[in-house]
């Protein structure tokens, strides 16, 4: 067993096959990137904004967000941060948003749809990201995107966003992005990837909409393990419908079990994304076992018939959970 303590972000990830893989951290604040870095991250997978500015109740300027976003950043250089445009409705309210009353607010306007009829305040966002993405790696990702004309959307006020920073074109160092947590973006996403450099994998509310059962209601855990198979394949199908050679990531909780990543790297995610604290023992799962282990049993996952059954195959076979 190697020292977990002597982790750090330098130390790659390469499975025993030879395929490199990337584990990186979530981040909901400026502390948090720190620990991501001392707990070995290579980058955060996902910066959640609306966490970071929580608990503002007015909407932070362009330029306290560029000196906390440029701050995360450098925690982490020179890996890359992807940070996530504000996700609101649904479970996280933003005290600087108006609160949309609607019958079924997961199905209503959350994330990029909130910005749909008035852009202000994500062109604010985009524009400081923009401005970090001028000297550092930087990712923007777009949350609860459904369909090509969302794509469009988020590309056109990217690149409104990028002219106000004072840019010719898009920051040289930013990449795009857009999180993939409905169902019929996992489906269609070769029609959502032109103009794209990465997705990633939102599996919690992946879940959530796959089994149509709320992700905050524990009486429904029942209907909500997002090992059931057909979220499995969900995953699958966002990894082979994405063009050769773009990165997959997953940044959903199942991606902080270590005893899951060498299934989800088998289904073709290439990216984890965990909370801090469990990154060492996630790379080191995945630098323990080979690729041509992972995809066996990422095989066998998918043709299981419940989320149980998927669970004791893990069981049975030491090698998937290393
Ligand atoms: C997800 O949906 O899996 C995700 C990573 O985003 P959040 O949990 O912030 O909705
Ligand atoms: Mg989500």
């Amino acid at each position: 067993e190697r020292d977990l303590a002597l982790e750090t972000s330098a130390t790659p990830v390469v499975t025993t096959d030879g395929v490199p893989l990337r584990v990186r951290a979530n981040v909901s604040s400026l502390a948090m990137a720190r620990l991501a870095a001392q707990m070995g991250a290579q980058g955060a997978g996902l910066v959640r904004t609306e966490a970071v500015f929580g608990h503002c109740l007015q909407a932070p300027s362009v330029d306290e967000q560029a000196q906390v976003y440029g701050e995360i950043a450098a925690a982490l250089a020179p890996h890359p941060v992807a940070i996530r445009t504000w996700d609101v409705g649904g479970d996280k309210p933003l005290p600087f948003m108006p609160t949309v009353v609607e019958a079924n607010p997961f199905l209503g306007t959350r994330g990029l749809r909130a910005f749909v009829h008035d852009p202000r305040l994500l062109l604010d966002q985009l524009e400081a990201i923009c401005r970090v993405a001028a000297h550092a790696e930087v990712q923007v990702l777009f949350p609860m995107v459904t369909t090509r004309s969302d794509v469009d959307l988020a590309l056109a006020l990217l690149r409104e966003a990028a002219t106000r920073a004072g840019g010719d074109g898009l920051p040289p160092l930013l990449e795009v992005g857009i999180m993939i947590e409905v169902p019929a973006a996992a489906l269609n996403v070769s029609a959502l990837t032109d103009g794209l450099d990465l997705v990633s994998i939102g599996s919690n509310d992946l879940s959530q909409y796959a089994l149509a059962a709320d992700r905050g209601n524990g009486d429904l855990a029942a209907w909500s393990d997002p090992l059931e198979p057909a979220v499995l394949r969900l995953v699958r199908a966002t990894c082979e419908g994405v063009p050769a050679g773009m990165p997959v990531g997953l940044c959903g909780a199942l991606a902080g079990e270590p005893g899951l990543a060498g299934l989800l790297a088998g289904l073709g995610v290439s990216q984890l994304s965990a909370v801090p604290a469990a990154v060492p023992l996630v790379k080191e799962r995945l630098r323990a076992g080979s690729m041509a282990g992972f995809r066996e049993i990422a095989e066998r996952a998918l043709d299981c018939a419940d989320a149980a059954s998927v669970r004791a195959l893990l069981g049975q076979h030491a090698d998937a959970r290393r």
